[in-house]
């Protein structure tokens, strides 16, 4: 992240700006979870925050940079894993990265789009490698917002599910 706020700023509006965001974020999962603007008076420091246009600083800096290039940054930064790499590029700077958390992971899971015993991160680069690059985002939302509102963990409502006929786990007892 350090490296993510040292584009186009002073060493020292950087520091000021990466000391800042350690402040008021305990972890960098609380980074990626954070709304953007929360993020961008985080960083306001550091010359990083929202621009007259709206467009944040930091999100111009990089219009240059490969994907694969951000991807290799974030995830060498300690602490950072692919949900949180992902969710930084998908949400701060707009690349087609599939975040996969806990609700993403359990839909996938019972729907059958990937094997029963998948990991987070297996069931993440799946994604990644199947999902349109345009479709990321929607996509993502959608299954955590169903995660969340409907396919819970302990009890999915699953008589009230849009998915039911398409869904494996109709008649299946188990939580996951
Ligand atoms: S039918 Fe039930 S288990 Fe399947 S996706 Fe819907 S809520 Fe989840």
């Amino acid at each position: 992240m350090l490296t993510v706020l040292s584009q186009h700023t002073s060493d020292t509006n950087r520091d000021r700006a990466y000391a800042d965001l350690r402040r008021r974020f305990d972890t960098w999962d609380d980074v990626a979870d954070a709304p953007l603007p929360a993020l961008a008076r985080a960083i306001r420091r550091g010359g990083l925050g929202p621009t007259k246009s709206g467009v944040p600083l930091d999100e111009r800096a990089f219009t240059n940079v490969p994907d694969r290039d951000l991807w290799n940054t974030l995830l060498a930064l300690p602490g950072v894993g692919p949900k949180t790499a992902a969710c930084v590029l998908l949400f701060s700077l707009d690349r087609p990265y599939f975040p996969v958390d806990t609700h993403v992971h359990r839909v996938a899971i019972r729907l059958g789009l990937v094997p029963p015993r998948s990991g987070a991160v297996a069931t993440q680069a799946a994604f990644q490698e199947t999902v349109p690059d345009d479709e990321m985002y929607a996509l993502h939302m959608n299954l955590i917002r169903h995660g969340r509102e409907v396919c819970a963990a302990q009890r999915p409502r699953c008589s009230e599910c849009v998915l039911r006929d398409l869904c494996p786990r109709i008649g299946v007892t188990t939580s996951r």
